[in-house]
Formats: structure tokens, C-alpha cells, sequence
């Protein structure tokens, strides 16, 4: 690509991203198809439009993992599926205390929002009770943190369960495009996902979804799964980058360079410049020294130990945010900018509901 037609590509993607326009399948190809000699140009332009609506801000987040391993799902890029020999630690719930502990480690480490997981299709009600404890536990302890649950698909009325008990959001991820999703997992379908991302957001949870890559997608693909998420209107979407289990189909498949991740992130910055862009999973292992460079279009990140792998210690982290000029988002500070923030909450619970009243 000339400089001339970069710089155009570039100035086009960030006035539509300042007015929240979406930008063109072309243009987001073309994005994708920069040179690594271009990718300090394509940082500096998602730059603009992550201080627009960010400043230097970075939030910090913490997974909680609360059931491990086991699963009956077949997710090809899961060191939890069926059939996984991955050699991870496997267990049947934390107690909320338990979870509840690691929780608040985690906040005084500067979290802000605790996502408790657990692994499997989708929640019983007895799981569903032991997460409303642990929300509890958690909430009783900080009332100012983000809780999120990520629990799998949901049932109905087990959204609004969840908002009853202090949850803040839904994580539900999309992970890939709709046409390669049959690539990577058969035991449930794209649209079983995206009808669990719209019962969270129904039920008044904030909806939490973003995708995986490394998994052998296209650029067509993750233009297509980038859209796809932006019809879902997130306020949330974690990127991830396949870290790739030995004991998994995808166990040894290393496909991404650090300049491809920043060029995906970038993309996601322009196609979700209001919304919370977490850089997630697998950061470490693809961004390595460029992982300074992902703050620039990135606004929040995971602090601290992924689901089954260990990710780096958080003074590293900490340091790695100050260095590059960055600050730890607090806990009363908003994330999200205003016009993105609903102040009025919509009552779903008390009369005409079946759900008790908030007394
Ligand atoms: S991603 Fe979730 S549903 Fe899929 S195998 Fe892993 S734990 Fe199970």
C-alpha cells in the first residue's frame, strides 16, 4: 500500500470511529492486510480514537475459576473440553468463600471486575445458587465491583437469577465467525451463543462477548464475527489469542504474530470504539514485547492467572501500564463513556414479574 492511500485508509477508519460509524468490509480487509512496516501507523490512528473515549485509562479485570475441566462440550480450542488430556488441574466447585477470597486478593491488586467461570454446557439451579452466594460473599465484602458470571449457555429466567443476585454482566463469547464456528465445536451452534448473549442483555446484565483468534479464521472470518458482535451492541468484548494446549485438536497450532494480534485489535478498536476492549487470553504468549503497544488500543485487560494456564505476575503487569504511561482505571471511575452509560435501570423484578420485590 502507498503511504498516500494508509494514510487515507487510516484517516477514514478513525472519523468514523469518532462518530461511532462502522466502517466498510473493504476497509476493515484493508486493515487487515497492512504490512508489519505499517502497523506504528495503524497503532496511532486506533490510538486517537482510544484516547477520544478512553484517555489513558486501563481497566483491570480477574477471572475466577470456579469449576474446572470436565466439561461435555467439544470446543476445539478448550483445555476443558471432552476428551481433553491437556495436563490441567481439575475440580467440581469452589466453595463461595473460597471464590470469594481469591476475589478480594484481586481487587485489592486493583480489579475492578471479578468474572466468575465455571466450566460446562450451561448452569443447573444448584450452580446457579452457589454463584448468587459467592456474588454475595463478594459484594458484601467491596459493593463497588464489577461482578460477571460466564456459566456457558442460558435457560430462561436464569439471567435475571443472576441479576437478582449482584451480577453486573454476562460473559458469553461468539469466539468465531458463524460460517467456521461448525470448525470448532459440534456440541452447540453459533446461534445457541448468540441467543445467550440476548437473554443476559434482556434480562439487564451487561452483555460481555468477544471472540479467539489463531484458530485458522480468515481475515473474512473475523471481519464477519467483528460485525456479528457489533449487532449484539456489547459493552464489553475480550480478545483473545488461541493459546494452544498440547492434549487439544489445536494443541501446537502457533499462527499468529504479534504485529497480526495488534492489527486485530486495531480493527476491534475502530469497530467497537465506545465500548470496553479487553485484551484477554493468550496476550503474553503472541503480543510478547509489543504487549505495551496493545494498551494503546486496548482499554482493559485481565490481571493475574487465566482459567487453566498462568499468565505473568501482575507487578509486571502493574509496571508494564506505568511505563507506557498509562493509569489503573479506579473503582469510581466510570468505563464506559456517557452516552454509553444508562443511568435508568429498567424494572424486571416485584409486581407483574414472578421474581421478588427489591425490599
Ligand atoms: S469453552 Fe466452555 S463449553 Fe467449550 S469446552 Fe471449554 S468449558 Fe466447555
Amino acid at each position: 500500500m502507498t503511504q498516500t492511500a494508509l494514510d487515507d485508509l487510516l484517516e477514514s477508519l478513525t472519523t468514523k470511529a469518532l462518530t461511532r460509524e462502522v466502517p466498510t468490509r473493504a476497509e476493515m480487509s484493508a486493515l487487515l492486510g497492512t504490512s508489519d512496516d505499517e502497523v506504528l501507523d495503524v497503532i496511532a490512528a486506533g490510538s486517537r480514537v482510544r484516547r477520544n473515549f478512553f484517555g489513558m485509562r486501563v481497566k483491570l479485570n480477574h477471572l475466577v475459576n470456579m469449576k474446572s475441566g470436565l466439561c461435555p462440550e467439544d470446543c476445539t480450542y478448550c483445555s476443558q473440553r471432552l476428551g481433553s488430556t491437556a495436563e490441567i488441574m481439575k475440580y467440581s466447585w469452589i466453595s463461595p468463600e473460597e471464590a470469594a477470597g481469591n476475589a478480594e486478593r484481586a481487587i485489592a491488586a486493583g480489579a475492578k471486575r471479578v468474572c466468575l467461570v465455571a466450566s460446562g454446557r450451561g448452569p443447573s439451579e444448584r450452580d446457579l445458587a452457589r454463584v448468587a452466594d459467592t456474588i454475595c460473599a463478594i459484594k458484601h465484602a467491596t459493593p463497588e465491583v464489577e461482578v460477571c458470571a460466564c456459566l456457558g449457555l442460558l435457560k430462561a429466567g436464569q439471567a435475571e437469577r443472576l441479576r437478582e443476585a449482584g451480577a453486573h454482566a454476562y460473559n458469553h463469547n461468539l469466539n468465531t465467525s458463524a460460517e467456521n464456528y461448525r470448525q470448532i465445536c459440534s456440541t452447540h451452534t453459533f446461534d445457541d451463543r448468540v441467543q445467550t448473549v440476548k437473554e443476559a442483555q434482556r434480562a439487564g446484565l451487561s452483555p460481555c462477548s468477544g471472540a479467539i483468534f489463531g484458530m485458522g479464521e480468515t481475515d473474512e472470518d473475523i471481519i464477519d464475527v467483528a460485525l456479528a458482535l457489533r449487532e449484539l451492541d456489547p459493552d464489553s468484548v475480550p480478545i483473545n489469542f488461541l493459546i494452544p494446549f498440547e492434549g487439544t485438536p489445536l494443541g501446537g497450532r502457533w499462527e499468529l504474530s504479534p504485529q497480526r494480534c495488534l492489527r486485530i485489535l486495531a480493527l476491534f478498536r475502530f469497530v467497537f470504539p465506545d465500548v470496553e476492549v479487553r485484551l484477554a487470553g493468550g496476550r503474553e504468549i503472541h503480543l510478547r514485547g509489543l504487549q505495551p503497544l496493545a494498551l494503546h488500543l486496548a482499554n482493559s485487560m485481565f490481571l493475574g492467572d487465566y482459567l487453566t494456564s498462568e499468565g505473568r505476575p501482575g507487578e509486571e503487569d502493574r509496571a508494564m501500564i506505568a511505563d507506557a504511561g498509562f493509569v489503573i482505571e479506579g473503582a469510581a471511575e466510570q468505563t464506559l463513556p456517557t452516552h454509553r452509560h444508562d443511568l435508568v435501570t429498567i424494572r424486571r423484578r416485584g409486581a407483574g414479574t414472578a421474581l421478588p420485590a427489591n425490599t
